[in-house]
């Protein structure tokens, strides 16, 4: 169990307004970024870079070509269809996300421990909850369980707004002044708990949950709009775990099994 759970915690912080060089946001198909560097023949492409960039110090080499590979292993399993979802996560240094880690150990399709006994799970994990969400680079995300900011630095890259909520204040606080300094300009970041949602921001077009809850939080099933993919882990925390869809339509609710999972459980923070 994470210690330092808030009770009542209304402190939220803001990822926004970074001096670093920020992204456009919208669909990935549309023409480059102006953050984006220049290709050599000066043509944009459907899958040019896109946020922010950095620089060999904070990217050297390396990370790059193992992340390259990484994503490569993980295109070929055929188990992501959004290619925007895959270059998203090849413009996201993951090694960034979690602190003193080995280039290797970062890039590994292995979860990553980021303190507090929590981790950023894996990449293909990653790659497949984000593509269940069937974006299209214009919805409005929530994500419960910021941890490291990973998952949202994803999501930012293939969708408009990303809206994440921490239960551990300093997990959530470090996040936040991740985004912010690496450039991650359209997510936000609240330190509370999950089960309560973001009334305030809702309805959101999807919603990931990145710990797993027993059951569906009905809050969050409430916080979505008509039409909206909720995509999380159910399940005990030493029991069977399942990856589910959940799709809002017209008052129902359809659920659709995507596979055994095993996710740090969701806590309660009453
Ligand atoms: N998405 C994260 C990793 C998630 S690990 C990343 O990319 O790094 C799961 C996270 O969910 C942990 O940080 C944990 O503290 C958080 N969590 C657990 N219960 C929560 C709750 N009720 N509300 C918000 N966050 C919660």
């Amino acid at each position: 169990m994470p210690t330092g759970m808030p009770r009542g915690l209304s402190s939220w912080v803001a990822a926004l307004g970074c001096a670093c060089q920020s992204h456009a946001v919208g669909d990935r198909s549309q023409s480059k970024s102006p953050s984006s560097p220049p290709s050599s023949s000066g043509v944009a492409s459907a899958t040019a870079a896109r946020g922010p960039t950095f620089g060999s110090n904070l990217d050297p080499p390396r990370a790059r070509s193992l992340r390259r590979e990484l994503v490569d292993r993980i295109a070929s399993t055929r188990q992501v269809g959004n290619e925007a979802v895959l270059q998203a996560m090849r413009d996201v240094p993951r090694h960034l996300f979690a602190n003193a880690v080995f280039l290797d150990l970062a890039y590994a399709d292995r979860p990553l421990p980021i303190g507090f006994g929590q981790t950023i799970s894996q990449p293909t994990i990653v790659a497949i909850m984000t593509d269940a969400l069937e974006l299209s680079g214009n919805e409005r995300v929530l994500e419960i369980g910021t941890g490291s900011g990973y998952q949202a630095a994803v999501l930012s890259l293939v969708s408009k707004e990303v809206y994440s909520i921490e239960v551990i204040p300093d997990l959530g606080h470090e996040a936040a002044e991740r985004l912010r300094r690496l450039g991650y300009a359209n997510v936000r970041v609240r330190v509370g708990d999950g089960y309560t949602g973001w009334p305030q921001m809702a309805p959101f077009d999807r919603i990931i949950v990145t710990a797993a809850p027993p059951s569906v939080p009905q809050t969050l099933l409430s916080e979505l709009s008509d039409d909206g993919i909720l995509v999380a882990p159910i399940g005990r925390e030493h029991g069977e775990q399942t990856l589910y869809r959940f799709r809002k339509r017209g008052g129902s609710v359809e659920q659709e099994d995507l596979g055994s999972v095993r996710f740090v459980p969701m806590v309660a923070g009453d």
